[in-house]
């Protein structure tokens, strides 16, 4: 055996021995990798997943009752990546855009009063505030904090919430290291932050942008334009890896608008009439992947779906 496979095994042999670091792996696994989902009854299409969303579980969902938690181990790597791409957005949001004075929307702090009690500053529509201390504060004055916009549509019972927006005007005047001439947003798009691997980069990058989103982000991009009255969005791409970035701006497409109305008619059109929206295109088959995936699968499948309306009944009764 050579002697850098020797030091290997022996490097193997003494980190098995490491109890106290075998202990924070499990608790940090523990900790992260063990995910409860719920399935919850469905209210609103939500922007960022109208365009997968299947009709007919959604129906399910406000008729039956609720399925037990699925429970799944080991998904840490998932949950580090979600909460990375959070963090993220936040990084982005609060200590890079908004101080460089271009990213306009909701921002808010916290700060203590004179009796030592935490209080919210009100949100303010704005670019970044300068970090002066509010007036009633003693001391204490938490620093600003970008809120995402929150957009509703009652009449298609739709909602979601954007990253803010880019003044173009104001980045040229930033790179231009000029004082800015507007407090007032002067010429904005719509910004959509999205983390990523760095194959997924790669691919958006291949594709030359809009042409590569997938069909999901251009539905959520449509509908946040179309609720907002701004007609483009910047998307600002970061892989999770090596930091690369990659910017383009996708103009939203009215199919997707009138997709997103066609949804959403399917579903609360189907809860009117009592009758279950066809099956999604991807479960034509049980076996299927999405539909081993859907807690409402037997109900789906049965040879008598729609008599799923008496069970309700039987619910109400
Ligand atoms: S099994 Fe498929 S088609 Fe049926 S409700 Fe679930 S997701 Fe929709």
């Amino acid at each position: 055996m050579e002697i850098r496979d020797e030091l290997l095994k022996l490097g193997k042999e003494k980190a098995k021995k490491d109890e106290t670091g075998e202990m924070l792996s499990a608790v940090v696994k523990q900790k992260l990798g063990i995910v409860s989902e719920q399935e919850m009854p469905f209210t609103q299409l939500r922007a960022s997943g109208v365009f997968g969303l299947c009709p007919r579980r959604a129906v399910f969902s406000m008729i039956l009752p609720m399925p037990p938690p699925v429970v799944t181990k080991n998904n840490m790597s998932m949950q580090l990546r979600m909460d990375t791409g959070t963090f993220l957005h936040e990084y982005f949001q609060d200590f890079v855009l908004g101080p460089a004075g271009v990213l306009f929307g909701n921002w808010k702090r916290s700060y203590t009063d004179k009796d030592g009690v935490l209080l919210d500053e009100k949100e303010r529509m704005c670019f970044m505030p300068p970090p002066t201390p509010h007036p009633e504060s003693v001391g204490w004055c938490g620093r600003w904090k970008f809120e995402e916009h929150h957009i509703v549509n009652d009449e298609l019972h739709l909602s979601g919430h954007h990253d803010g927006w880019i003044d173009k005007q104001r980045m040229k005047e930033y790179l231009a290291e000029i004082p800015f001439t507007s407090e007032e947003p002067v010429d904005l798009v719509l910004l959509e932050i999205k983390s990523t691997d760095d194959n997924g980069l790669r691919k958006m990058k291949d594709a030359g942008g809009g042409p590569g989103l997938l069909e999901d982000y251009k539905t959520q991009a449509t509908i946040y334009q179309r609720s907002v009255g701004v007609t483009e969005t910047l998307f600002f791409y970061i892989d999770r890896k090596y930091f690369s970035m990659f910017t383009f701006t996708y103009k939203g497409e009215d199919k997707y608008w009138d997709y997103t109305k066609e949804k959403s008619e399917m579903i609360f059109g189907s809860v009117d009439a009592k009758k279950l929206p066809p099956k999604h295109v991807e479960c034509s088959f049980k076996k299927s992947k999405r539909a081993k995936e859907c807690p409402f699968i037997e109900f789906c499948f049965c040879e008598d779906a729609d008599s799923v309306w008496d069970i309700m009944e039987t619910k109400e009764d």
